[in-house]
């Protein structure tokens, strides 16, 4: 797994995998793209995500309902009101802050002069219509899952489900975070993967618990280990006014453990929020009078010719802190073979040497400064494990002003090609690339169009995606493709012509194995089946 969030921050800009937002504008916190990689790995796992809770259930119908919603929907979903975060402002450097996630002390300038906590709405407001008037406005959703719950009839009716049915969502939601941090893992703009599961009250609680279990199997599935998942029952004086109980999945990220998905007990809160002649429903949660609703959001359950309103059990998790999960555990830098110490010496020196030279430069502010001292002596404390690591030391804020900086990457690089990987080792189903189909020569006309031809049947069998590259020596490719986290690669060469020394490989290709670096021989008629096997 990944040590530090340089790790994956740095390999994430070089191969393509996430981009810091409006970079040629300088930026805009709290805001990230998907590059070429990034999106495959994204779509990978809502497809992984989708394919569990809505294809292969037998109690689940899916929606893709509108970001912006009628302002009414806020209003009665009570977070105008309480979707809130304590804010501070630092005395001293004028520095914004969460309350609960610093510790009476500013993190950039460290006074302890700060202002007294106070409310602050995280929605954005919007303009709806041309002509600005004050009524006229809606926020960006900070969450799906209100779209599902003003769509229960509709799903109901034109369904005929019978409780216990679930609505699942996957789509974009907007927060104005204080403080966006942690790479994406507070962001602005996210997507989120939700589920109202509906069931009747009194069987919340046992639903509740097998939720919490699913939850945890499917994150398993997609390869995060149980070691870095911990569930975490919140405490009465955590759970937020509408909930019963509630389970946070916490994951082991690089910058610690925190939540990747949250398991709500939602009561009958929603539904009954969003009803009207709400008095004549039984409700068992504390709702807000809505004057506004025009629909009873109940349930006629035919066993006990009774209106019921269901009580909701709620799995929330968060796509980019999935992805963010996903890098992290699949993320290694792996000794192909011991480096002899006559090699590693001249790093360790250029190392010393770029080290000392950020603690005397004075341009390098403060924060960045530590930040890379604090980085470059984790690395030379472990040289021979972490070699591969000063790529990121070096794309870290402050590193390229340093001009000692590329003597130390001409010492680092050849070293790295030579004796190291880095590796992302994600389940195959989640890859971004499937496969690579790499010529052994890039000028030998023959094995070149052997190797198009067999890329462009693989890739048309549809289900994966398939890349051709001839940009390096094989050597040299592999690596590239282990960077990416591309489980299989196929190479063709002179055997696969029958111009080898043994005739009898005519026709088959090597098979290189990501993981265990292991090659195997495979005739091209059977790749097709071979592939699809290991692809399980
Ligand atoms: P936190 O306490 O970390 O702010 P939360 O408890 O407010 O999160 P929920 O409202 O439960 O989060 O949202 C459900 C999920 O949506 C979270 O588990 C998380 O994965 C994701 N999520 C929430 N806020 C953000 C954000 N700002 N950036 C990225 N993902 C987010």
């Amino acid at each position: 797994a990944a040590q530090t969030m340089e790790q994956l921050v740095s390999l994430c800009k070089r191969r393509g995998f996430i981009f810091p937002g409006s970079a040629v504008y300088g930026g805009l916190q709290g805001t990230y793209d998907y590059g070429p990689l990034g999106v495959e790995l994204k779509n990978n796992l809502k497809l992984a995500w989708w394919r569990a809770n809505v294809w292969e259930r037998e109690d689940m119908e899916g929606i893709d309902a509108a970001i912006l919603m009628n302002k009414l929907t806020w209003r009665y979903s009570g977070h105008e009101e309480t979707f809130v975060d304590p804010m501070v402002d630092c005395k001293n450097c004028k520095m914004r802050w969460r309350a609960d996630q610093i510790s009476g002390k500013c993190p950039n300038c460290a006074s302890t002069e700060l202002t007294e906590p106070r409310p602050f709405n995280l929605m954005f407001k919007t303009q709806i219509g041309p002509v600005p008037d004050p009524e006229s406005f809606s926020y960006l959703r900070p969450e799906t899952a209100q779209g599902i719950f003003v769509n229960f009839k509709h799903v109901l009716d034109s369904t005929s489900r019978k409780l216990p049915f679930g609505i699942a969502q996957i789509g974009k939601a907007f927060r104005n975070e204080i403080t966006p941090r942690n790479f994406i893992f507070r962001v602005r703009e996210f997507e989120q993967m939700e589920i109202e599961f509906f069931v009747r009250p009194g069987e919340d609680e046992g639903w509740h618990k097998k939720w919490v279990e699913d939850r945890i199997n499917w994150w398993l599935s997609v390869g995060l280990s149980r070691e870095n998942l911990q569930p975490y029952h919140q405490k009465p004086e955590e759970l937020a006014h509408y909930a019963k109980a509630t389970v946070d999945l916490l994951y082991r990220f690089p910058h610690g453990l925190e939540e990747l998905e949250g398991i709500a007990n939602r009561t009958d809160y929603d539904l009954g929020s969003h009803s009207k002649d709400q008095g004549s429903l039984g409700l068992k949660a504390r709702v807000s009078p809505n004057s506004h609703s025009t629909d009873k959001l109940s349930y006629f359950d035919p066993e006990t010719k009774q209106h019921v309103v269901p009580f909701v059990i709620e799995p929330s998790a968060g796509v980019d802190r999935g992805v963010l999960a996903l890098l992290s555990e699949a993320y290694a830098e792996e000794q192909v073979k011991p480096a002899p110490a006559e090699r590693l010496k001249p790093v360790e020196e250029a190392l010393g040497t770029f080290l000392k030279s950020v603690g005397r430069n004075e341009k390098i502010p403060a924060q960045a400064k530590e930040a890379l001292i604090a980085e470059g002596e984790r690395i030379a404390q472990a040289l021979g494990e972490r070699l591969p690591s000063i790529a990121g030391l070096l794309s870290m804020p402050g590193a390229e002003s340093i001009e000692v900086a590329k003597k130390l990457r001409g010492q680092v690089d050849p070293v790295v090609d030579e004796f190291y990987r880095t590796v992302l080792h994600f389940k195959p189903h989640l890859a971004p690339i499937k496969v690579a189909v790499l010529p052994l020569k890039k000028n030998h006309p023959e094995i070149v169009s052997t190797a198009k031809s067999i890329r462009r049947k693989l890739q048309s069998t549809g289900a994966m995606r398939i890349v051709y590259d001839d940009t390096g020596a094989i050597g040299k490719l592999y690596r590239r493709q282990d960077e990416i986290g591309t489980p299989f690669c196929i190479t063709v060469d002179f055997d696969t012509l029958g111009e080898g020394k043994d005739a009898a490989l005519k026709d088959t290709v090597t098979v290189r194995h990501r993981d265990s670096m292991a090659q195997e021989r495979v005739a091209i008629s059977e790749l097709e089946t071979y592939l699809r096997e290991k692809m399980q």
